[in-house]
């Protein structure tokens, strides 16, 4: 039997916790037998102290049995159940190409998906910009879904991992999110209470990333491998580029719509490519479906040569409830703002840096994302032909397209996107997309 305030008291002095400290304390937060303060209370005391990498286990542990682990043995079915999770990013539509590029290449992606935070867009905000497309689903055409076209993109349920949502809402409100030893138990329940074989973590690093620094990109990547793995799910990490916003889009239509373009080889963006066929790869890899990182692009390439990764997403999107016909009629079922007008460029030069943050922000004050979590969204609006770093601009050309609800809301976000880009004389040196992967 322990008391929580010893726990607390251990914590607090620099001890480490056991397992079963860890199991009582985690346990007794859906159970309520251990209150808010002594939460914020255990929060503080690990943002200061830290948690080794065995006590993150037991902490990512005993969180993801605080509630509901879905199983998919019973299914049999016949490739890996593998997925892949974003730190979050601005114009990161990468779940939406890579879940059917892998259920095409043989692979089984249950991706239960979040909404927008902060200034990062949320896949589940995406798929929601879809009429009729259900992300809540019952428990049995969840499953149906991933059996029968090998992917289901829905929304987080109230059922798994509990502890954690109580957990993150007293760390939201008490300056203790940015814990390293938090984010990784945070971020793991979640996924390990998705019953996968194999996960593929992309780590954002930049102007727009969650982390703030590269160095910190790489201690929450290494902390997510160890933890993954320690916790029994194979796991990598790979750390990729957000100075910029990854596609040339940002909202939620505008980014179903690059996606359908994306699938159909209408548009493929270089760095949004490089980053989807990095991950995808790394996944096929983990989860057996290729020998080599050089087997896997070929297979992934082939999946959307034939029209197969399309075909899985058009498949997923009319089992879930949208139309069957999304994919040749995009404009028909994604609405589109009023006010489509230019942001343009104050002065010639090189899109040199972007504040990808604000860029992600100047998306949320059009409506795109929330200031408080009951805020509805306006799918329709966002930026389009966002100017990538390197690009060369002259004086009144566009930065950016904007899809705004009214003109007053199209000068604000002209004013954002012309205040995030700085334009230089000489053109930068490019950025890496993808800086490094972390694997056990
Ligand atoms: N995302 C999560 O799910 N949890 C964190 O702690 C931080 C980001």
């Amino acid at each position: 039997m322990f008391l929580p305030q010893e726990i607390i008291r251990k914590k607090r002095d620099g001890g480490i916790l056991s397992a079963e400290e860890i199991q009582f304390f985690v346990g007794g937060i859906t159970t309520k037998s251990i209150t808010e303060g002594q939460i914020a209370a255990l929060a503080m005391a690990v943002y200061f102290n830290d948690m080794t990498m065995d006590e993150r286990v037991a902490f990512t542990l005993a969180m993801r049995d605080s509630g509901e682990v879905l199983d998919w043995r019973s299914l049999d079915l016949p490739g890996p159940v593998v997925d892949k999770h974003s730190t979050g990013g601005v114009g990161d539509v990468v779940s939406l190409l890579l879940g059917p590029m892998i259920a095409a290449c043989g692979g089984f992606v249950p991706m239960i998906s979040g909404r927008g935070l902060g200034h990062t867009g949320g896949t589940l905000d995406k798929f929601d910009s879809i009429p009729g497309y259900s992300t809540v689903p019952d428990n049995a055409l969840f499953r149906r879904v991933v059996k029968e076209v090998g992917v289901a993109i829905i929304g987080q349920t109230a059922s798994l991992a509990p502890s954690d949502k109580i957990f993150y809402g007293v760390r939201d409100v008490t300056a203790t999110v940015e814990s390293v030893a938090m984010i990784t138990g945070s971020i793991l329940s979640k996924k390990l209470s998705a019953g996968l074989d194999a996960l593929v973590m992309d780590v954002k690093t930049g102007t727009g990333a969650f982390m703030p620094t590269y160095e910190k990109s790489v201690e929450l990547a290494e902390s997510i491998v160890q933890v993954g793995n320690g916790a029994g799910m194979t796991t990598s990490a790979i750390l990729t580029d957000m100075n910029e916003s990854l596609a040339p889009y940002a909202g939620n239509a505008v980014e179903v719509r690059g996606a359908i373009d994306y699938l159909t080889g209408k548009s493929r963006p270089a760095r949004l490519h490089e980053v989807t066929m990095a991950l995808c790869a790394e996944m096929l890899v983990l989860g057996k479906l290729a020998a080599t990182a050089d087997e896997a692009r070929a297979k992934l390439q082939a999946s959307l040569d034939s029209g197969e990764a399309a075909e899985r997403f058009a498949r997923m999107v009319t089992a879930l409830g949208g139309p069957a016909d999304l994919m040749d009629n995009p404009d028909k079922y994604l609405e589109r703002s009023p006010v489509i007008v230019p942001a343009p460029a104050l002065v010639s030069g090189y899109a040199a840096t972007t504040n990808c943050r604000e860029i992600g922000l100047a998306v949320v004050s059009l409506g795109g994302g929330r200031r408080r979590a009951a805020d509805p969204i306006d799918f329709a609006v966002g930026l389009t032909g966002l100017a990538g770093l390197g690009d060369k601009i002259e004086a009144g050309q566009p930065l950016a397209m904007v899809h705004a609800r009214t003109q007053e809301a199209a000068e604000q976000a002209i004013r954002e996107i012309q205040a995030a880009y700085q334009i230089s004389e000489t053109a930068p040196a490019a950025n890496p997309v993808v800086y490094r992967t972390i694997r056990p």
